[in-house]
């Protein structure tokens, strides 16, 4: 199953925006807008490879850390 990171937003910002504030990347499973954490994130939302986890470029939820670690070989 390939894994993506999906973007959520900041209070005030939206995909749609020129310059949109990121909050926090989720990861999600494929095209799912759902994050593994259980969050809905919005479908229009920046998506990211995955490869960014554990470069801490990003900030990267938690819990989705958490659980994708499970997932991952
Ligand atoms: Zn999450």
């Amino acid at each position: 199953m390939e894994h993506e990171l999906r973007a959520e937003y900041a209070d005030g910002s939206s995909p749609g925006d020129d310059d949109p504030s990121v909050k926090t990347w989720h990861v999600v499973r494929g095209a799912d807008s759902t994050a593994m954490c259980g969050r809905d994130l919005d479908p229009a939302s920046a998506v990211r490879s995955v490869d960014l986890w554990g470069t801490g470029k990003v900030p990267i939820c938690h819990s989705c850390g958490a659980l994708f670690l499970r997932e991952s070989p």
